[in-house]
């Protein structure tokens, strides 16, 4: 078993040897690094649900507060059976380092529940999302620490679990929750938000690498909302998706898919496996996506795709991540050694967070912003984020996650060293 929160921490430790030289006193940089490898916070709790049977069930839920020195901790929460301690410590980890990198004022945080969503009725979920919410409420606030969608969760699980939240309070407190649904709160373009924010940083790293949409080819593994949204923004402008895949596996078209009439076919079919039989598409297998020989792959999924032991079968020149934690330690050497571009999750997916920040905004506010200021703001921040990092990347010769690490843990630890934590 791979653990995510040890691929965190080897990523840390890696760049604070980078880092090190900028700081005087290297005792208290020292101790920085150390309680950025640790959490403020993990609070987990078994939460008992009635089942529409009239029997009862457990389900294990966890909220990870990593850091909060630059702001209240945010992050997702997942529904998944995967879902662990570590995975939550992980990805915790990896927000708090991502608000830095796109500089909006957050800690990191991540919750989840080792649940198949899939299998509970809706009024099933809705008692797990209200038990959840419940469990968080002494906790979470809009400045303490602010859930959002992840996995397997979206506006309507945000709605439950605010409803909770603000029962339990006695008062209305939409910032507390972002990626909620419109009517309460919710901001224009945060759907979209993920997807639209890797788009940007593709549109940047294209235009560094002086390619062209038309003749760059593009595979995506994972077709959830950041891999349809990705997709079809991709694909609107010109770019070339050749295969898009689920976990039955891959629809491939070396000529370019037509990605909104393949999202409709899996829509209504559920899987790609059936699309492809159904509607005579060429299938492959999701370890043959990862082998095409394309200019990005895209690994959109879960963590751990690209590990040691697939990373020699890629051919791809680049790879843009929109997953979290996607690649191990191990996979990124040896693609690093072949001269791959890797564009770090905490660069390409951090547009979802940067659209729940200006949901907290707006709803501070008590006020909305229309769909074109959301994603002039969003390609604004995705910009200034890829640019400082490109900087870096040339200047000092490293990878684009060491350039990415380097200036996020810089604010992190300045952070931390002006509270006097450290
Ligand atoms: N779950 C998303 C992420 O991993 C968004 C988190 C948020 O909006 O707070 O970045």
């Amino acid at each position: 078993m791979i653990s995510a929160f040890e691929n965190a921490k080897k990523q840390i430790d890696a760049v604070a040897l980078l880092l090190k030289t900028e700081y005087q006193d290297k005792l208290i940089f020292e101790k920085a690094i150390k309680s950025l490898k640790t959490h403020q916070k993990i609070i987990k709790k078994k939460i008992l649900i009635r089942m529409d049977n009239g029997k009862t069930k457990v389900f294990q839920a966890y909220r990870s507060q990593h850091n909060d020195a630059r702001g209240p901790f945010k992050g997702g929460i997942r529904f998944h059976p995967k879902v662990s301690e570590d995975e939550v410590k992980a990805l915790s980890t990896w927000m708090t380092i991502k608000c830095a990198v796109v500089g909006i004022p957050y800690g990191g945080g991540k919750g989840g529940i080792i649940v198949d969503p899939k299998k509970l009725s809706d009024s099933e979920l809705e008692n797990l999302c209200k038990k959840y919410g419940e469990f968080l409420t002494p906790h979470i606030g809009p400045w303490r620490d602010v859930p959002a969608p992840d996995v397997n969760t979206g506006e309507r699980e945000m709605a439950w679990m605010l409803e909770a939240y603000e029962k339990k309070t006695g008062f209305h407190s939409p910032a507390t929750f972002t990626g909620k649904p419109l009517e309460l709160g919710g901001s224009l373009g945060r759907t979209e938000a993920t997807g639209q924010g890797g788009f940007y940083i593709l549109q940047n790293y294209i235009q560094h690498t002086r390619s062209v949409p038309a003749r760059t080819a593009i595979a995506i593994q994972g077709f959830g909302n950041v891999g349809y949204w990705f997709s079809k923004l991709a694909s609107n402008s010109g770019y070339k998706i050749v295969a898009v895949s689920d976990s039955s596996g891959a629809i491939y078209d070396r000529k370019g898919i037509d990605v909104e009439k393949v999202a409709g076919y899996k829509e209504r079919l559920g899987s790609f496996e059936k699309v492809s039989t159904e509607k005579k598409m060429n299938f492959i297998t999701n370890e043959e996506l990862l082998s095409l020989d394309v200019d990005i792959l895209v690994p959109a999924a879960l963590e751990n795709a690209i590990t040691v032991d697939n990373a020699k079968i890629i051919r791809a020149k680049a790879i843009l991540e929109m997953a979290n934690g996607p690649t191990t330690p191990e996979g990124e050497e040896i693609l690093l050694k072949r001269n791959v571009d890797i564009l770090p999750d905490v660069l390409c997916n951090a547009g979802g967070v940067t659209v729940s920040y200006f949901e907290w905004v707006q709803n501070l506010h008590g006020y909305s912003w229309t769909k074109k200021k959301v994603n002039e703001e969003l390609k604004e921040i995705m910009n200034k984020a890829f640019g400082e990092i490109l900087a870096v990347v040339k200047v000092k010769k490293i990878s684009f996650r060491e350039a990415a690490y380097a200036l996020s843990l810089k604010r992190i630890i300045d952070a931390m060293i002006l509270r006097g934590r450290v």
